[in-house]
């Protein structure tokens, strides 16, 4: 199947791989009519600000998903830009990482990446699930899919419960398993509303989080998730776990 939803929306996308999701999703054979850009701070999003200019596709809106009150007038955005046809795709994507251990990480530290990783992400969900809903009502026989009406949660395979044999890495890994299971019980709660559900890990990709040291870069890291997003369809792609770059599922 093609991937080619109608509107995206992607938290984060100032840099690194939100970035380079605005990017790939220009370059599909039927780009989407929007691609809604967010990031904290609009005014500094210089690689942004250069690609909008040259896009009538590209919106970019101040989104930060500690604050609510920037939510509620991302979507109020949102819904005014897309005349009824609802979004088709949120990719939250927007996260932070410090790399703390047992002994050295503190209780704000664990807030704060709960606040972002977790929290953020289903709010987020919350707020455009209107939009989403309406998607999915534009082709109501359609199988689930990205092209008709996901939510996808940019996880890491550090959150793997099954897979962890090193330890370490408190906050990101904690939130990110909180943010796991909150896509296992969306898959299921918006099952009936025809809404995808999914997590994917985007691999160890060079970015200010990933680091130098990384294995990918985002054009690499990319090409493999919106292979991907191509293929989840259905019951079988809704609920999962993908490693994007292997094509593969990761255990919980
Ligand atoms: P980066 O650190 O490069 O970028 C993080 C992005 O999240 C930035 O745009 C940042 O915005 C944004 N962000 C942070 N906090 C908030 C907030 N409160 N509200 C809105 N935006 C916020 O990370 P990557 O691009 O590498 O990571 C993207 C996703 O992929 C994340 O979910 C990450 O966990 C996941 N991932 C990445 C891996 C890697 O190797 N890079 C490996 C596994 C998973 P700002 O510029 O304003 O800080």
């Amino acid at each position: 199947m093609a991937l080619c939803p109608k509107s995206v929306l992607i938290t984060g996308a100032n840099r690194g791989i939100g970035l380079e999701f605005v990017k790939q999703f220009l370059k599909l054979d039927v780009p989407p009519k929007f691609i809604f850009a967010c990031c904290r701070q609009p005014d500094s999003a210089e690689d942004l600000k250069s690609i909008a200019s040259g896009s009538s596709v590209v919106h970019i809106v101040k989104l930060d998903v500690q604050d609510q009150s920037t939510i509620d007038t991302a979507k109020t955005y949102v819904e005014s830009k897309l005349e009824g046809q609802g979004l088709n795709l949120l990719i939250n994507n927007a996260a932070v990482l410090h790399l703390k251990g047992f002994y050295d990480v503190t209780k704000q530290e664990m807030m704060d990446h709960f606040e972002t990783n977790a929290v953020g992400p289903l709010i987020v969900s919350q707020t455009f699930i209107s939009l989403l809903k309406q998607a999915a009502g534009v082709n109501p026989t359609a199988p689930m899919s990205c092209s008709r009406a996901a939510i996808i949660n940019m996880s890491t395979g550090v959150a793997s419960i099954s897979e962890n044999s090193s330890g370490g890495i408190y906050p990101y890994r904690a939130s990110k398993a909180a943010l796991n299971m909150l896509t296992s019980n969306m898959a299921i709660d918006l099952k009936g509303d025809g809404i995808l559900v999914t997590a994917v890990h985007p691999g160890w990709v060079k970015t200010n989080m990933g680091g130098p040291n990384a294995l990918i870069d985002t054009e690499t890291s990319l090409k493999g998730i919106m292979s991907v997003f191509a293929k989840l369809q259905g019951e079988e792609g809704t609920g999962k776990f993908y490693h994007g770059v292997k094509g593969e599922l990761i255990g919980w």
